[in-house]
């Protein structure tokens, strides 16, 4: 089968993996290629056309939720190192694609997998001069000096924990071993990050850290999803925790599963961002009894909770105070700050001004002293 057959085959069977924010398949890329050339936000951003692509779908492990498990029967395909970065370059050159993303199941062990995924890497990087985007997946039971190898050809390196803590994991891949095989990897690239000098990688910089959640596949609450994730951004300095619905997959243990509903992915990626960026602690997130979110955005339930009667100061709180009225995120506490500066604010019609919904706000700020919601409602 010819290299681009075998590519299509590898790269349309990706859409559980979210590594990056996608945004529609890039359905305008030349016609051969549509369908698995994904637009993609990457961190600074910007959107690129990204190629998201396995080295092989072949894999020796059984994990419950997965596809590629060795005991499932479909067609499985692989591409050597040189035939994808051969092949990734022509579409680079092309224009069809700017990034890629590369994974694969694992053949002959992590570390012989992760090999496989460093040539591909090196080849495109040292052979070939590809300067573009590239996120690099690191396989479980890796070494750390693989991982290092990783940091300095990509742009992003991810390791998927898939579940919250050990005893969840054992439910979704009972051969993976949580601290060993997936947790100390991002230890070491914490680690590797914080006492090498990043002048050694590729480009002068470290790439960005991340990693994915299988959510709702093991009986996990959003307690234990977020006490992970909260450990991972505060002391392992992650970018990115991302929280994938489970999809019960056909002849796999978990096919007679429901699939988990999408509403509590956007619960889990708002509280994560107040974790991450609005100085939110977990003890201040508003979980029900199984220790699950409520339905309802978890800023907007903090603050009916603790600025109704307490409204926040507009031209005096400061950046951390600003961060916790609804409608307000780091751009807005920072144009506020910057604003407020020149001139006191005083009204609803100055915050819509500066690009802050007022809607969203008035409920839980003073403007000058006076809480703003008759000026709202004669607008
Ligand atoms: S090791 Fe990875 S590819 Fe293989 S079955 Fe498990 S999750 Fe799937």
């Amino acid at each position: 089968m010819e290299p681009q057959e075998r590519l299509k085959i590898l790269s349309s069977d990706m859409d559980f993996e979210l590594a990056e924010d996608f945004n529609c398949p890039k359905i305008e890329s030349k016609k051969k290629y549509s369908g698995f050339v994904h637009d993609a936000v990457m961190p600074n951003g910007k959107t690129i056309p990204l190629l998201k692509t396995l080295l092989t779908s072949a894999c020796e492990r059984d994990c419950h939720y997965c596809p590629f498990r060795a005991a499932r029967n479909f067609r499985r395909t692989t591409l050597k190192p040189d035939e994808m970065a051969q092949i990734f370059m022509g579409m680079h050159r092309a224009g069809i694609v700017e990034g890629l993303f590369l994974s694969s199941g694992l053949i002959g062990g992590g570390v012989s997998t992760q090999d496989r995924l460093i040539d591909t890497a090196y080849i495109l990087r040292k052979k070939l001069g590809f300067k573009g985007y590239l996120h690099l997946k690191i396989m479980p039971g890796v070494e750390i000096d693989q991982v290092e190898q990783a940091m300095k050809l990509a742009n992003r390196v991810s390791i998927n924990l898939e579940a919250p803590n050990p005893k969840r994991l054992n439910i979704l891949a009972p051969h993976k071993e949580f601290g060993d095989e997936l947790l100390q990897p991002l230890k070491w690239i914490n680690g590797i990050r914080s006492s090498n000098p990043k002048n050694t990688s590729w480009n002068g910089r470290w790439p960005s850290v991340a990693t994915q959640f299988v959510v709702g596949g093991a009986g996990e609450s959003d307690v234990e999803l977020l006490s992970t994730t909260e450990y991972l951004y505060q002391d392992l300095n992650l970018r990115r925790t991302y929280f994938s619905p489970f999809n019960p997959v056909k002849d796999t243990p978990l096919e007679g599963q429901p699939a988990t509903k999408l509403q509590r992915e956007s619960r889990l990626y708002q509280a994560s961002f107040l974790i991450r960026d609005y100085g939110f602690s977990m003890e201040e997130l508003p979980f029900n009894q199984q220790g699950n979110l409520q339905d309802s955005d978890p800023k907007l339930s903090w603050a009916k909770l603790h600025l109704t009667e307490n409204p926040v100061e507009i031209n005096q709180a400061n950046k951390e105070q600003l961060l916790r009225i609804p409608g307000i995120g780091p751009k807005g506490a920072a144009t506020l700050l910057r604003e407020r500066r020149k001139n006191r604010l005083r009204s609803v019609e100055e915050l819509r001004n500066i690009g802050i919904n007022p809607t969203r706000v008035v409920p839980f700020i003073l403007l000058d002293g006076h809480r703003p919601s008759r000026q709202l409602s004669l607008l």
